[in-house]
């Protein structure tokens, strides 16, 4: 299973992170369903952005010399009133200079919390030798444990995007087994031919793709990318 960091790490340090703004600016024109957000750089902007964001939201670090944010503290959810986002706000920078203090920091995102869904990964690994590579699988202890993923070369359409699904071992927890909901796999296809099509496209730039986690709502409500990393060459 390919890790993002270690194997942009092994390309050399030529590769450029984008931040998840910006990453998700870059898929969201391609029609992936985002939490977009806006960046605070004061404590003021901060407080501005959560009043139009409306509650609850979320806050997180952003940087471009910070892949994972949920390591160094730059994650906070469930952000329900003001007095909490100026908290966040100031904990958020404070954890990041105590825990990555060479990272530049461009700011923090705010965006809406989203609702529970599934959650989902989609990444793209653009092989040197066999071009865009398609992952996607169910996340948490099945990416982790069971390494239960499928792989496509990109770009995919619909048809082959949902046998991905299919063939999963977790299939059955998106198609309403157990009385469990029958969840969106039409969007969640959707969602995996917009990735392929993204890296397609911008083969000869994009080294990653990854959507950790893409959350997947029940039939008819669609998916949301609340993560998103775009590494290019
Ligand atoms: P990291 O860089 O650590 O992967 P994420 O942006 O993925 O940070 O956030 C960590 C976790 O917080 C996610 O896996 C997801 O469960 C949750 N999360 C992040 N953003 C949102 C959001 N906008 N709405 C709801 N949950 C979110
Ligand atoms: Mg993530």
């Amino acid at each position: 299973l390919p890790d993002i960091e270690e194997a942009a790490e092994a390309k050399g340090s030529k590769q450029t992170a984008l931040s998840e703004f910006t990453s998700k600016e870059l898929l969201k024109k391609y029609g992936l369903p985002v939490t977009g957000g806006a960046i605070a750089a004061s404590e003021a902007e901060a407080v501005a952005i959560a009043g139009r964001t409306g509650y609850p939201l979320v806050m997180k670090i952003e940087s471009t010399d910070i892949l994972h944010k949920s390591d160094v503290g730059g994650v906070v959810l469930n952000i329900d009133n003001e007095k909490a986002a100026v908290e966040a706000y100031r904990r958020i920078l404070a954890n990041a200079k105590k825990n990555a203090p060479n990272a530049k920091i461009n700011g923090v995102l705010i965006q809406e919390m989203a609702p529970k869904g599934l959650e989902m990964i989609v990444g793209v690994n653009n092989d040197p030798q066999f071009g865009p590579v398609i992952l996607c699988g169910l996340g948490g202890i099945f990416v982790e444990i069971f390494k239960d993923v499928a792989l496509y070369p990109a770009p995919l359409n619909k048809n082959e995007a949902l046998k991905m699904l299919a063939s999963l071992e977790a299939y059955p927890l998106l198609t309403g087994a157990r009385g469990q909901k029958v969840l969106d796999v039409d969007a969640l296809a959707d969602a995996i031919v917009t990735i392929s099509k993204y890296a397609a496209d911008n083969k000869n730039t994009v080294s990653q793709v990854d959507i950790n986690p893409l959350l997947v709502y029940p039939k008819g409500e669609g998916v949301r990318a609340v993560d998103a990393l775009v590494i290019n060459k």
